[in-house]
């Protein structure tokens, strides 16, 4: 019997959801390449963004993280436009290029989105979630109530922009997701959108350098971490950094 992980807070309704709108709004490519977890046997293993949503969380939760959704999906929408006009129009001029406006993203929605996804993925798993769970594969009320916006991030727990240089902008919806483990519990995750990268730690303590994950490409490894993170801007030329996405708090 299927049951919903934001059960805790009570108030389920409706019966488990089957609604698939991440699929349908945000990935165009419907998949998900996770790797880091000891079940993806040290290669990345794809996963439907379908089987993310489908029969974890009730009607009315699943209703609840909607602007999750929503917030995600637009700022995905304009990475994915600012990658195909840089990929098909390499010789635009840079004032052309510096004159974009960046996407105005609302952190605290879109940070909560990469904690939604790490606890799908977490769910059932043979972990302890986060620093307070209590029973493996089950995702502990503090987590929930984190999620649904009742109370926020603990310390400096919460989402870190991983800048590094060199970043390469890939053409297709390439989203990778690997969990930053340690023993028996996920204690974050790393997400890759076409090269853009964020860490979701659950360290109240906060994260101080990019902990060291065997099997995750060396560019992570040499990021600089984020926090709270203001902007992403992409250099363009050797003199000229344009602002990409700039986030609000
Ligand atoms: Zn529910």
């Amino acid at each position: 019997m299927p049951t919903c992980w934001a059960g805790s807070m009570g108030n389920c309704n409706g019966g488990i959801s089957r609604e698939h709108y991440i699929s349908k709004s945000l990935f165009k490519s419907s998949a998900i390449s996770v790797e880091g977890f000891p079940w993806c046997k040290g290669t990345a293993r794809t996963v439907g963004i379908e089987s993310l949503t489908a029969k974890i969380l009730c009607q009315t939760h699943n209703n609840g993280l909607s602007p999750l959704d929503k917030e995600a999906s637009a700022l995905f929408d304009a990475i994915r436009e600012w990658c195909r006009r840089e990929n098909i129009r390499p010789n635009t001029s840079p004032l052309a290029r510096i004159a974009r406006p960046p996407t105005v993203v609302n952190a605290r929605l879109l940070e909560r989105w990469f904690l939604k996804t790490l606890l799908n993925l977490s769910l059932g798993r043979d972990y302890f979630i986060g620093v307070h769970g209590l029973e493996k594969g089950v995702v502990p009320l503090d987590l929930v109530q984190i999620c649904f916006g009742e109370i926020p991030f603990d310390g400096a727990s919460g989402m870190y922009g991983a800048a590094h240089a060199g970043m390469m902008i890939a053409s297709h919806d390439t989203v990778m997701f690997a969990p930053l483990l340690r023993e028996d519990r996920v204690l974050g995750g790393l997400f890759e959108f076409r090269g853009f990268r964020f860490v979701l730690s659950l360290l109240p303590d906060g994260l101080q350098t990019m902990p060291q994950l065997e099997g995750v490409d060396a560019g992570w490894q040499q990021a600089k971490l984020l926090h709270p993170i203001e902007l992403i801007q992409m250099q363009i030329s050797h003199l000229i950094t344009v602002p990409v996405i700039r986030f609000k708090w």
